[in-house]
């Protein structure tokens, strides 16, 4: 559930655009991943991208040609049985199990990683499908940068990052609230895993057509604009409000030109000064006749949902999204800017309230739903939004649902977690207050 997500892959992808082209059907398969090229891919990208980063990938890449292990229980085994102090070994067999660069985030916030979270990715990873870890080619690194909560972030060149610091228990640490509702699905659960789980989401989001679905009305309807251009008058037509149908012309063009300037400045808290400095307002203060003018443009739904709708106050955090115009939410969802659109129905059948920060969020956080073990795949999902759960099912899933949310017997019994505590119960009974929860950091850098 990355709050600090800078560039979620599938999140802007308008028609055409994207990494769709590079998902196609030649997903690579796990053969030429390990036979043709071991870890060639990372190991060259890693050489590109100089630094240190590169040496773990190197690394892996050697040991995976010298060794030629392959077997998972193998693999856990070593892994299991490597100090703590071997980072660069314990990467490289996450490396070699999943067919991934392992490293620290290549920029300052960069951060080693260490067995106990190597330990949980392998676990959360094992879970999911192959097709969508060591086969999906728009998968390529997992790493790790410096944070003081539990948090991720994905980008379109095929990273998916997990941030976390000293202060937190990534195995005891459950969603308490920064990202979800009481009732919703993921409340309770562990939220290292379910950021795993979302950050690999976003990239397996295009290759299985979450663009698609996620535009259509069971997916939430999602509108989706890169640039706020043209913003304002789709939000006053959206509204059908009194600005809609202003009689003159010029002075209808004058309060969106107003609107849209607040848009590209961010500014919600300016809206009152702004529109009151309209010439054709100029003596509201003295004037009834403007002064009623002004009264009925603040008292469109357009300029109330303007002042709610700004990535930076999460406006997916309220309990109705937002101010409804038509039968749609309007929001920033990042800060670049991205601005959406989506039906606000959806709401009701929600699995986290950060499912509606954009379409990818909305698909990455019904995949951390979908896997969320115990039991069957999909379990949290049915009931609350069946039309979703049948869609993982048949599109999403490679085994259509079968098989459930327990590692096929690889490595699973034949391994002994070392040291302290393995994995949580899901919805355990104790969640961590809130210090360590933190506040969902929001708006992302300026990501890949
Ligand atoms: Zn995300």
């Amino acid at each position: 559930m990355g709050g600090f997500d800078s560039r979620p892959g599938g999140t802007n992808l308008g028609p055409g655009a994207g990494s769709d082209s590079s998902g196609g059907p030649g997903k690579r398969t796990l053969t030429e991943q390990l036979t043709v090229q071991p870890k060639g891919d990372a190991t060259g990208e890693a050489a590109d991208a100089g630094g240190d980063a590169g040496t773990a990938a190197a690394a892996s890449g050697e040991s995976s040609a010298k060794k030629g292990t392959t077997d998972p229980a193998a693999l856990r085994k070593q892994f299991d049985a490597t100090p703590e102090s071997d980072v660069d070994k314990l990467c490289r067999l996450v490396a070699q199990r999943f067919s991934l660069k392992v490293t620290s985030t290549s920029d300052s916030s960069g951060a080693p990683w260490d067995k106990a979270g190597l330990r949980r990715c392998w676990d959360v990873l094992e879970m999911l499908p192959p097709e969508h870890v060591s086969k999906n080619r728009d998968l390529k690194s997992l790493t790790r940068y410096r944070s003081g909560s539990i948090e991720g972030w994905a980008s379109d060149s095929g990273e998916a990052a997990i941030g976390y610091g000293a202060g937190n228990n990534i195995d005891t640490e459950t969603e308490v609230g920064a990202f979800t509702d009481a009732s919703d699905p993921l409340r309770g659960k562990n939220i290292f895993d379910a950021t795993v789980r979302h950050e690999i989401g976003h990239r397996v989001d295009a290759g299985v057509g979450g663009p698609g679905y996620t535009a259509s009305d069971d997916g939430g309807g999602w509108q989706t604009w890169d640039g706020s251009a043209g913003m304002a008058e789709r939000i006053v037509t959206a509204s059908g409000g009194k600005i809609s149908s202003w009689p003159d012309a010029t002075e209808k063009t004058a309060i969106i030109r107003c609107l849209q300037k607040v848009i590209d400045d961010r500014v919600p808290d300016e809206i009152n000064d702004r529109l009151e400095a309209l010439a054709f307002l100029s003596h509201h203060a003295t004037d009834a006749a403007q002064q009623a003018k002004l009264t009925d443009i603040k008292a469109d739904n357009a300029v109330s949902a303007l002042r709610v709708a700004f990535s930076h106050q999460g406006p997916w955090d309220l309990p109705t999204g937002g101010v409804k115009l038509g039968d749609r939410i309007f929001q920033e969802s990042y800060d670049w800017p991205q601005w959406v659109s989506y039906k606000q129905s959806a709401r009701a059948k929600k699995f986290s309230r950060y499912q509606f920060r954009a379409p990818g969020e909305w698909f990455a956080e019904a995949y951390a739903t979908y896997y969320q073990p115990p039991g069957a795949k999909g379990a949290l999902m049915a009931g609350l939004d069946d039309k979703t759960k049948t869609w993982f099912d048949s599109k999403v899933d490679p085994q259509h649902g079968a098989g459930g949310t327990t590692p096929p017997g690889t490595s699973g019994g034949a391994s002994t977690p070392t040291g302290g505590a393995t994995s949580t119960p899901s919805g355990g009974g104790t969640s961590a207050p809130a210090g360590g929860a933190a506040t969902p950091a929001r708006g992302g850098g300026g990501g890949a």
